[in-house]
């Protein structure tokens, strides 16, 4: 790793952890010793969809809510998140995969009912451990993509170690054997 990169990454790091903090969002200890039937107390996403806070839930379903992420990368950008306690991206098994391209399903529809005609241009994706380790699984959902300033479009950047596009997740999910 060159040094430029590192110090990207590093700062990347430094930055989605503070994002993290800012959100009020429990950074992931080893082992979660609060999580009980899919809710973790410490955890503000589990908070936000059981609206115990005051953040607005602007879709929600039986297994999963949408909302506006307080530091927008774009002038759209949502977050969809699993109704249940479900840990990060890495964690996910193969039969996760229907939940996945169901929180995509929302995410589209959610910038299509915000006015969002061209889904070509637009960011989908995941921050891969140990970046951005807010414990809670979240669907970023980002558009229009060719708005993103200078930052975002590292924050979000496909193909980069620190974050997986659904489709890339999808891929992986279902490139597992069963049961792994
Ligand atoms: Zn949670
Ligand atoms: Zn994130």
């Amino acid at each position: 790793m060159t040094a430029a990169i590192f110090f990207v990454a590093y700062g990347l790091q430094v930055q989605c952890l503070k994002m993290a903090a800012s959100e009020g969002t429990a950074i992931e200890q080893s082992g979660s010793l609060n999580q009980t039937d899919g809710y973790e107390k410490k955890c503000i996403f589990c908070k936000i969809v059981n609206k115990e806070v005051d953040t607005e839930v602007i879709y929600f379903d039986e297994e999963l809510a949408c909302f506006k992420d307080i530091k927008p990368g774009a002038p759209h950008h949502y977050l969809v998140v699993p109704m249940k306690h479900i840990g990060n991206c890495k964690s996910l098994k193969k039969d996760h995969a229907p939940l996945v391209e169901k929180m995509v399903e929302v995410g589209k529809a959610m910038l299509q009912k915000n006015g969002i005609t061209d889904l070509n241009d637009i960011r989908l994706g995941f921050h891969w451990p140990p970046f951005c380790s807010v414990t809670h699984l979240h669907l970023h959902v980002l558009a229009p993509a060719s708005l993103m300033g200078f930052t975002s479009r590292i924050f979000y950047r496909p193909d980069s170690y620190w974050f997986i596009t659904a489709e890339q997740l999808l891929q992986r999910l279902n490139s597992f054997n069963e049961n792994t």
